[in-house]
């Protein structure tokens, strides 16, 4: 059985939780660099990506965490695309594995979070998408894969085996990101 491990300082890893499960993986919670050990792929979750940093701050779990996305595959969901960038405006420290730049809560506050129809290059149609306080890519590297958009943002990106979600795919519904995930463990 695939292991999609979720990292669960905060936010809203259980209902990634969920949707792996139902997708037939077992999801077990990452909270220290132990919890990493024997995963094919990881979760970063929503939630408050400066209130993650200050939890990754102990026990070298950033650092760990930064050679676990480099070498397996990722899913990083809002303030986890936050945390797989490569540059954050305003800065803070992120893990790189997608080479853009996002800038944090860039579509305004709580109460303009909203749910979406947008295109998706993926197979089924319109994506539903659901975004709170969601971040924006301002600059993409040559080497990302946009696979949907909001308007002209890219909102679902993929480098190698990185996925990158403005969006929160584990609330919409639909887990065809999700299936992004697995099917990158199974090319991995
Ligand atoms: N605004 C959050 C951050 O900057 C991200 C929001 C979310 O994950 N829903 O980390």
């Amino acid at each position: 059985m695939r292991r999609i491990g979720v990292l669960a300082l905060q936010g809203a890893f259980d209902a990634h939780r969920r949707v792996l499960t139902a997708l037939g993986v077992e999801a077990p919670l990452v909270r220290n660099t132990r919890d990493l050990e024997g995963l094919d792929a990881i979760v970063l979750p929503g939630g408050e990506s400066t209130t993650m940093l200050r939890f990754l701050a102990r026990d070298g779990l950033f650092e760990a965490l930064g050679e676990f996305v480099a070498a397996r595959p990722a899913l990083g969901t809002c303030a986890g695309l936050i945390l797989l960038a490569r540059e954050v405006e305003p800065h803070q420290p992120s893990l790189g594995a997608l080479d853009l730049t996002v800038a944090r809560n860039a579509y305004g506050r709580q109460r303009d979070s909203k749910v979406l129809r947008g295109e998706t290059r993926l197979p089924g149609g319109p994506f539903e998408m659901v975004f709170i306080r969601a971040p924006r890519i301002t600059l993409l590297g040559a080497g990302v894969e946009v696979l949907a958009r909001r308007g002209d943002d890219p909102v679902l990106v993929r480098q190698g085996n990185a996925i990158g979600c403005a969006f929160h795919p584990e609330l919409g519904g639909d887990d065809r990101v999700h299936r992004l995930l697995i099917e990158a463990c199974e090319s991995n």
